[in-house]
């Protein structure tokens, strides 16, 4: 088996490995990289979701690259849309060559004698190994092959169709059938109104959901944001549009974590101007828990509501009681008829696209290590990860780590390290990783690493204070150690 070696390995060739790819190339050239990725294309999510409808529910000024102007005059937007800025990025910082398709990474596990990482992955029903000095995973946090459906009684009887998002059939005819979509996530209140309207449009589509999720509206063309880019240079009608979402968003948050109650009552009022009048806006639209203790979903220029002011959606708050021959059966006793059933029901995380990871012959226990800075892993060498906000965009993260990344790269470089290090500390009190209350991170929180109740190990979520942290603070921060 032929080994071969680069200074840096990254896995997965999405909107962050194609990210961590531009980072090195714009910060630091002379590193030589490989970025291996399981399927057979570039893009990761904003290829595999094909449902109607597929969007971004972020504004592409903060899920764009900080290095690279969202050129379109959407802000939100659609899947195709978001997958070709991501390929043309990758074009324009000449990354596409540096892509191994249709290799997965099952294994990666550090030598402390080499300094280096053994990785191996599978490639056409082959193993093939690679080494690298620093390991980078961008694998995303989900499992790619299967999502998430819970147990419905009685799925067998269903005579209509059943389909997850994640694998939506390219042929799937909708036009004029009875829908039932279950859940209240962005992908419900994305798709919901996608087959509801337009020339394929379903009969008739019920929105199924268990408990309600906020949900806001948002113009999809941001009007001043347009005006900027008419009238100044490309790069600074990006900053200033960036800027000015990033300032909003992280206000928006910090007063819904502050005056929750206050949050609740403007989001019910904006909602409810939106709706029939008489509307049971307090059964379908406002949830037990506070705004922001589960990730908010946005609907571009009202389209969710504007499907159920045409009479084309229902939204039925109820449980599953279960599948029948027709359609669903409601525990309130009620059925609902459908041809086809979504389920909406979420994904199934997964941490580092589902390698094993061990350091000098022992296996990595993720769940008994702490993140540093939700970028590197407590004992675990030259290695680090991209996870993007949970209450911002993913790339506004991305961005930050990858800044980070090649920071401490460029210090073992100066200094001659071959390793680095987070080194835990006993004081610290591990907490669940993921602070959001959704049911998939719950789920999942006993195979996801911890994080600390204090400064380096504190996932912050906050941009602004990550800015100081990852772009100024000090690399060689004692708790990050090096050793050559
Ligand atoms: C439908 C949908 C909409 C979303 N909308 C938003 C939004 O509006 N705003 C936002 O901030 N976030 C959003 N997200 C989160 C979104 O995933 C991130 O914004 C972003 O796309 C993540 O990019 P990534 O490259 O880290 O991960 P991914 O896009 O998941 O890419 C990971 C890549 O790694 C590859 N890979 C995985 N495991 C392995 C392995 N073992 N070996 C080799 N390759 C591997 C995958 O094939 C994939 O190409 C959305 C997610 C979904 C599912």
């Amino acid at each position: 088996m032929v080994t071969q070696h680069t200074d840096v390995l990254i896995i997965g060739a999405g909107l962050s490995g194609v990210g961590a790819a531009c980072h090195l190339r714009r910060e630091m050239p002379e590193t030589t990289f490989t970025i291996l990725e399981k399927r057979d294309t570039i893009g990761g999510t904003w290829d595999l979701f094909r449902y109607p409808g597929v969007r971004s529910d972020s504004d592409m000024y903060t899920l764009g690259y900080r290095f690279k102007p969202w050129p379109e005059q959407k802000a939100i937007a659609d899947g195709p849309s978001i997958l070709r800025y991501v390929k043309e990025t990758a074009a324009e910082y000449d990354v596409e060559r540096h892509i191994r398709y249709r290799h997965e990474v099952i294994a990666a596990e550090w030598s402390s004698d080499d300094a280096k990482w053994r990785v191996t992955a599978e490639h056409d029903g082959k193993k093939v190994e690679f080494t690298c000095n620093f390991l980078w995973s961008c694998s995303g946090y989900y499992d790619y092959e299967n999502g998430y459906t819970p147990q419905f009684d009685g799925v067998e009887d269903f005579t209509g169709t059943v389909v997850h998002p994640q694998h939506w059939p390219s042929d799937l005819d909708y036009r004029g059938k009875r829908v039932i979509v279950i859940g209240s996530g962005a992908t419900a209140v994305t798709l919901v109104p996608a087959m509801a309207m337009g020339d394929n449009a379903a009969e008739h589509v019920t929105m199924l959901q268990r408990s309600p999720t906020y949900i806001f509206t948002a113009p999809s063309q941001d009007p001043l944001a347009n005006l900027l880019r008419k009238v100044l240079p490309e790069e600074a009608a990006y900053f200033l549009n960036r800027w000015r979402n990033i300032l909003t968003q992280t206000g928006f948050y910090q007063l819904s974590r502050r005056r929750p109650q206050l949050v609740r009552r403007l989001l019910k009022r904006f909602t409810a101007k939106q709706l029939p009048p008489g509307y049971d806006v307090d059964r379908h639209f406002s949830p037990s828990y506070d705004p922001w203790d589960q990730r908010m979903c946005l609907v571009p220029d009202g389209d969710l509501f504007k499907a159920i002011r045409k009479g084309k959606v229902d939204i039925v708050t109820d449980h599953i009681d279960r599948f029948t021959e027709k359609g669903i059966r409601l525990r309130s006793g009620v059925e609902l008829p459908a041809d086809i059933i979504v389920t909406a029901t979420g994904l199934k995380l997964l941490a580092f696209g589902g390698m094993t990871l061990a350091v000098d012959g022992k296996p990595v226990e993720l769940s008994e290590r702490m993140a540093y800075k939700g970028i590197m892993l407590s004992g675990v060498p030259n290695f680090a990860y991209i996870l993007g906000y949970t209450n911002a965009s993913w790339t506004l993260k991305a961005d930050l780590a990858c800044e980070y990344v090649c920071r401490v790269l460029r210090h073992m470089r100066d200094s001659g390290s071959k390793r680095c290090e987070p080194v835990p500390d006993p004081d610290v009190r591990p907490e669940p990783f993921i602070d959001l209350k959704s049911g998939y991170v719950l789920r999942s929180l006993d195979q996801l690493p911890k994080q600390g109740d204090r400064t380096p190990w504190r996932l912050r979520q906050n941009y602004l204070r990550d800015i100081s942290a990852l772009r100024h603070g000090r690399v060689a921060d004692g708790v990050l150690t090096f050793s050559r």
